[in-house]
């Protein structure tokens, strides 16, 4: 439902075009909010002003700046800034505390009926039960902490980046080049492996995604061993894989 773009350099958005024009030829018919920095919007309405697309949805365009929070009744966008050659965000989605385990055996002993008495207490409300007050503490756990992602593309290790990623429970980081080409990591503004890793283990995240591998290493696995050097819970994935995050 949202599609997050971090800066405008032509590999992150030479493919929203295509994907646009995709989504509305197979009947997509849900709204689509594309965020990104401020740029975003001129870009897709020019595209699709020139060859003439009108989305089968509605599309919102929302441009936004570091520092900011997009908020979701389910989740929360951080929104920071990375350290690339030119203004590029990166994103932290969090998910909002969710309410703690219900015990429902322990509601059948005391006497609970399943039904609407359950579900208020649940909620957090206390219920009264034959004279006897019944707090929701009694029978749910502790709020459970929501999950947290954090992505950080083109971008060199700095401090915001840390920050934003505190206690991810992944974080996906720019992992451009491998620990000899680290002066062309510098100079364009990526990280390397290990300096991603570095960036996993000040910020107390649970797991690294290496990404954004440049083209040049036919075979990445040097990258995932320098990273897990430092970081071991680090995962080298591939296109299109599925990676869970336990919670
Ligand atoms: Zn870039
Ligand atoms: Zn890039």
């Amino acid at each position: 439902m949202r599609i997050l773009i971090s800066h405008l350099h032509g590999d992150h958005v030479f493919g929203l075009p295509g994907m646009l024009h995709s989504l509305s030829f197979m009947g997509r018919t849900r709204e689509l909010e594309i965020i990104g920095p401020k740029g975003i919007a001129e870009l897709v309405t020019a595209v699709n002003r020139v060859v003439t697309f009108y989305a089968n949805f509605d599309l919102r365009i929302r441009e936004v700046r570091p520092g900011q929070i997009i908020r979701d009744p389910e989740y929360k966008i951080h929104v920071s800034a990375g350290k690339h050659g030119i203004p590029c965000l990166a994103y932290a989605f969090e998910e909002v505390p969710k309410p703690g385990r219900f015990n429902p055996g322990k509601a059948k002993k005391l006497g609970i009926p399943e039904g609407p008495l359950w579900k208020k207490l649940q909620s957090g409300r206390g219920i009264k039960l034959k004279g006897r007050c019944i707090s929701s503490s009694e029978l749910v756990g502790p709020s459970r902490k929501g999950l947290k992602i954090t992505y950080a593309v083109d971008t060199r290790p700095c401090p915001q980046v840390v920050k934003l990623a505190s206690r991810s429970d992944l974080l996906i980081h720019d992992s451009c080049f491998d620990e000899t080409a680290a002066t062309k990591a510098r100079d364009y503004g990526h990280s390397t492996a290990a300096e991603a890793a570095h960036v996993a283990k000040k910020s107390r995240s649970r797991r690294l995604a290496l990404f954004h591998i440049s083209a040049m290493y036919e075979d990445a696995s040097p990258l995932l061993a320098q990273a897990k050097a430092v970081f071991p819970e680090t995962i080298l994935p591939h296109d299109m894989v599925t990676v869970s995050v336990p919670p």
